[in-house]
């Protein structure tokens, strides 16, 4: 066999966790694995969720020696959980090489009931875009999240709620640190994993991937996961001003941008939820509100406005409620529907835009910047 040579064993060990599914029928051809085999290891990675290469079951002697000889699995353990006095919860996951995953979990109660419990997830280390209001984004990118620690994520997530609450996740968000389009493989291939009920997580349909508006990735998802839910952070809908605040802007025109969620909602049949984050005299006034109206046109959408937790770093501040108020009624009399999010876990750094970074390989904190609906009405 001419493993070597081939493009996949270029750089061993593989991270089977890391392993696009699109290569798997190829390298396991390589390694002389044939499907039924192939599906133990798929079942064995991503159902039973082994340790590591030593565990798979059922592979022939000769066929197992192969797999430890160029594969590992790097799967993240536990290292942290937090509780805000909000209810809200913070995992942290250690990953093989020193960094830190975050997920937040958020309960949601109505009159004593709760009626909603979901968790928002981490796709990258830092991240590539540099949103002057996010504070991940002044780390700069590290890396992707494997297909492995997006799923680990889910599924400790999971663990904590049935834990905590004696319940199934209901609903799963990818809108923690990192922008989960800018890593769409692997995201994707946790998507496609996801729809298998021996897999974590919830149904596609209670599940939401959030973008700045990369709109190739926008139109791949409403083909790849039709089912799945798109969340675009606009945050301004003044081209200019949308690029003083979010850099990434001028390579992401906003008619583009709204071109690709007017032809997701064409292919799903869904609205797409618009998020905004509002930041004090930055994008806050009428004038603002005006132009998301006019940005959102004929599109059918759900707007979440996003109160800003402060970070001093970025010398932005929370806008006042009263004006947080008159924007959601302007847009609301425009006939969108509109949520207000008022943050949760700030009291340990899981708010809105909050990071506490110590260092990369030490305290990678999170940045929940997309709008989870709220009801603190417990
Ligand atoms: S808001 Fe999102 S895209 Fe912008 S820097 Fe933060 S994580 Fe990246």
């Amino acid at each position: 066999m001419s493993s070597r040579k081939h493009h996949l064993f270029q750089q061993l060990p593989v991270d089977l966790g890391n392993l696009s599914l699109s290569e798997w029928p190829e390298f396991f051809d390589h390694l002389g694995i044939d499907g039924s085999s192939r599906q133990k290891v798929f079942e064995a990675i991503f159902h039973r969720h082994v340790s590591g290469v030593d565990e798979i079951e059922g592979l022939a002697g000769r066929q197992r020696e192969e797999l430890a000889r160029v594969a590992v699995l790097l799967r993240p353990g536990r290292h942290e959980l937090s509780r805000s006095m909000d209810g809200s919860f913070r995992l942290t996951l250690q990953l093989h090489d020193g960094h830190l995953a975050e997920t937040v979990i958020i309960p949601e109660w109505s009159d004593g009931e709760l009626r909603k419990c979901s968790a928002s997830i981490s796709s990258q280390i830092g991240c590539f875009f540099g949103c002057s209001f996010c504070a991940t984004g002044r780390m700069g990118f590290h890396r992707n999240l494997t297909t492995v620690e997006l799923l680990e994520q889910v599924r400790q997530a999971e663990q904590v709620i049935r834990t905590e609450f004696d319940t199934d996740m209901t609903h799963l968000y990818f809108m923690g640190m990192g922008e989960p389009m800018h890593n769409y493989r692997a995201v994707s291939d946790a998507l496609r994993i996801m729809r298998s009920d021996a897999a974590p997580g919830p149904p596609h349909s209670r599940i939401t991937v959030s973008t700045v508006g990369l709109f190739r990735q926008i139109r791949m998802l409403a083909q790849d996961h039709p089912e799945v839910r798109l969340a675009v952070s606009i945050h301004s809908a003044d081209q200019q001003k949308r690029y003083e605040i979010m850099p990434v802007s001028s390579r992401l025109g906003l008619p583009e941008i709204r071109d690709a969620m007017a032809w997701h909602q064409r292919q799903t049949g869904s609205a797409p939820t618009v998020q905004y984050l509002v930041m004090e005299n930055v994008n806050d006034s009428t004038d603002d509100a005006r132009k998301l109206v006019a940005f959102l046109g004929d599109l059918r959408a759900n707007v979440t406005l996003i109160m800003y937790n402060d970070v001093p770093e970025a010398g932005l501040k929370r806008t006042e409620r009263e004006k947080i108020e008159a924007f959601r009624a302007l847009v609301e009399q425009a006939g969108y529907p509109v949520d207000i999010r008022w943050c949760y876990g700030e009291d340990i750094g899981a708010g809105c835009g909050q990071l506490q970074v110590a260092s990369c390989q030490d305290r990678v904190s999170f940045s929940i910047r997309h709008g989870l609906k709220t009801d603190r009405s417990r």
